[in-house]
């Protein structure tokens, strides 16, 4: 079995927006705090996070993460990317290992130089680019990734598939014709749904329960959520079609 667990479930400014009092910014229900987009994946003995956003640290202290075997990026948008350098931890004896398309990493290497430098000042994270191509399968560990190229607006990204399961956020257009293979068999489906009303960049709500039936997912969960729904709004409206994704949720994944 895989396990994922869910480290963060809201859009680029988190929920609670800062300086927002809107019903949702003010709800009471712990699944109404969404910080920053992200998932952990465990199988066996293999730990392997997607995206580090600006929480990384209080996530990877809430999920009790002891060891990290890798992290895909999906792309360089800092909600996905500025908690990098607290991978450092991880690089303590050997350089850490982090996995994307080649664009993706150049633009992450501008980002922090540092990490990626031969000679490297005491104590910055010593990180390790690895390139990886799109529907090329590669593991990390005991997991083998297949990364899904979709458009995020005018950006080309990346999701993963693992297994019979998948995770594409930041999503617009799911590219069904070149990616027919690899969308084929995905059974539970992680997917980027901003709000109700559309957006250039993202799926609404229902522009991402219409990708997951074409793709035949039977499984859907929506993440990066922004502040104008509450989750129990969500998971009325979609009942029996998605379900909101909170932080720490975890699901349990079929391997094959
Ligand atoms: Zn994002
Ligand atoms: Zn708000
Ligand atoms: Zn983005």
């Amino acid at each position: 079995m895989t396990e994922i667990e869910f480290l963060g479930t809201g859009t680029s400014h988190g929920v609670p927006v800062i300086a927002c009092h809107c019903p949702v910014c003010s709800s009471s229900d712990p699944r109404d705090k969404r910080w920053r987009s992200s998932i952990l994946i465990r199988r066996g003995g293999t730990s392997v996070v997607i995206d580090t956003g600006y929480e990384f640290r209080l996530q990877a202290l809430r999920a009790g993460i002891d060891r990290l075997d890798g992290v895909l990026y999906t792309h360089a948008h800092s909600d996905h990317l500025m908690g990098l350098d607290d991978l450092r931890v991880f690089s303590r004896d050997h350089k850490f290992s982090i996995y994307s398309t080649a664009p993706v990493l150049k633009t992450i290497e501008n980002v922090f130089p540092y990490a990626f430098r031969d000679w490297q000042y005491k104590g910055v994270p010593a990180i390790e680019a690895v390139a990886v191509e799109e529907r090329k399968p590669f593991a990390v560990g005991e997991i083998e990734f297949v990364p899904i190229p979709v458009m995020h607006g005018m950006m080309r990204i990346v999701g993963y598939r693992f297994g019979k399961a998948a995770y594409i956020t930041d999503v617009s257009d799911i590219l069904y014709d070149e990616n027919k293979e690899v969308l084929s068999g995905i059974d539970t489906l992680v997917i980027g749904a901003l709000r109700e009303r559309p957006h250039w960049s993202h799926f609404s709500f229902s522009q991402a329960v219409e990708a997951a039936g074409r793709i035949g997912a039977r499984h859907v969960y929506f993440t990066h959520i922004n502040h104008e729904t509450g989750h129990n709004e969500i998971e009325e409206r979609y009942r029996g079609r998605a379900l909101p994704a909170y932080d720490t949720l975890k699901l349990e994944v079929a391997d094959e």
